[in-house]
């Protein structure tokens, strides 16, 4: 069900509580606190112009880091609020507090095209606990509720979830911001409808991170690309040697049955045929955790098995290409997981090379590219490519938990249309 969006609300002269993603990177310099990344601070100006433009009094909410119900001066959102005057070009009020009368008076003092910041909500327990009393303060600060947060949807918090559950239930409207209602479109109707053939290709350490993903998806792709650690599971379950890589034993029969289940739907399952791997060599170093480091030499590519004192690390070069020439020919494309420990740029070519497919398939067949967050989005920025995609979502958890098809409370607390 389409969830009622900010767009369809009559918001001149209300009070407009909006939740937020503010939970940027920051760092301390010289005694002064830097952001040093401001993507999602300038993800929300096309939800604020709306605001600002249709003359709403605009109060925003988020949190920053793990303060633990303490305030904490380094996890101020201050500095957010001065970020934010810069980007919008015009003043951003900002309180110390994100309920009680400093912020009550605060949201008073508001003028029709305003715009107020509120200070970290998890300065208190009682957000994330979602309190019922701590989310009927920030409630009373509100005449519409919206959510822009999606990275925070699978939470529920006073200020993802508690808020709104109250403000629906005093008969005030609850609605998505123009983010996330991206993300819905993106992540839900567009993978509900894709153009086809429909790919999905996952990737990234575990099979059983993803297996819940695997499982839906197998109801609606015609094509399923397996890379990452997670391939080796599948290898193993195929009684293929799998060296010292990583691997979930216990996760053998999951793998065979994702893999039974796309045999009787008819969807293609493809698994990578050869393997980039090195031998960990112990350092004698260890690391902050106090654990031994290893020098991974001799990078090489193997097309069977990987030898018992190596490890693998990324797809090899005939099945980038491979999944490439598939790439080409899709409607849609869901990336979930990267291809390899890019981390590492001896071993990020495999995923270089599928970040590329799909910009190349994006330009030239008009392919929706859909990633689906956390490290893909990571690995997409890295190689520059994050402007030729169709979307990239904003969630790590969440995206994966909405695309599982779990109902996230952030979204719950929403109305419908
Ligand atoms: P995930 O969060 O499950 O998508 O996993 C992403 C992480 O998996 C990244 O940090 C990658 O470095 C890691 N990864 C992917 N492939 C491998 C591999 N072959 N060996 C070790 N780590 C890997």
């Amino acid at each position: 069900m389409a969830k009622l969006s900010i767009r369809d609300l009559d918001v001149t002269g209300k009070r407009v509580l909006v939740r937020v993603d503010y939970n940027v990177p920051t760092e301390e310099k010289n005694g002064v606190i830097v952001i040093n990344d401001i993507t999602r601070i300038r993800e929300t100006l096309p939800t604020l112009q709306l605001l600002i433009q249709k003359g709403a009094r605009t109060v925003l909410a988020a949190h920053l880091g793990r303060p633990d119900g303490k305030r904490e001066p380094s996890l101020s959102l201050k500095p957010v609020a001065e970020k934010l005057a810069e980007l919008l070009g015009k003043p951003v009020a900002f309180v110390d507090d994100c309920v009680g009368p400093a912020a009550e008076a605060a949201v008073a003092a508001l003028t029709n095209g305003g715009v107020l910041l509120l200070e970290n909500v998890r300065y208190h327990a009682e957000e994330e606990d979602n309190d019922p009393v701590f989310a009927a303060q920030l409630a009373r600060l509100a005449d519409v509720y919206v959510n822009d947060a999606f990275g925070a949807a699978h939470r529920a918090h006073a200020s993802t979830s508690g808020v709104g559950r109250i403000l629906q239930a005093w008969g005030r409207p609850t609605a998505a911001g123009l983010l996330m209602e991206r993300e819905l479109k993106f992540l839900g109707d567009e993978l509900d409808h894709p153009a086809r053939p429909f790919v999905v290709i996952l990737g990234g350490a575990k099979v059983s991170d993803k297996i819940k993903v695997i499982d839906r998806l197998l109801d609606k792709a015609d094509t399923v690309l397996i890379g990452g650690a997670m391939a080796y599971t599948f290898k193993l379950a195929h009684g293929g040697k799998t060296g010292k890589s990583l691997v979930e034993k216990d996760h053998t029969g999951t793998a065979l049955a994702a893999e039974e289940k796309a045999k009787s739907r008819k969807v293609a399952f493809h698994l990578p045929t050869d393997t980039v791997i090195a031998t960990p060599v112990d350092s004698g170093k260890v690391n902050k955790k106090g654990r031994p480091v290893y020098d991974l030499q001799n990078p090489r590519v193997v097309a069977g098995d990987i030898p018992d004192d190596a490890e693998g690390f990324d797809i090899g070069p005939e099945t980038a290409k491979a999944y490439a020439a598939i790439i080409a020919g899709a409607g849609t494309v869901l990336w979930n997981g990267p291809m390899g420990m890019f981390e590492d740029t001896r071993f990020a070519e495999g995923t270089i090379a599928v970040a590329k497919a799909l910009a190349e398939a994006t330009a030239k067949h008009g392919t929706k590219s859909i990633i689906g967050g956390g490290d893909s989005v990571k690995a997409v920025n890295k190689a520059g490519l994050d402007s030729q995609m169709t979307f990239m979502s904003t969630g790590g958890g969440a995206s994966l938990e909405f695309l599982e098809g779990i109902p996230l409370p952030g979204l719950s607390a929403l109305d419908n249309k």
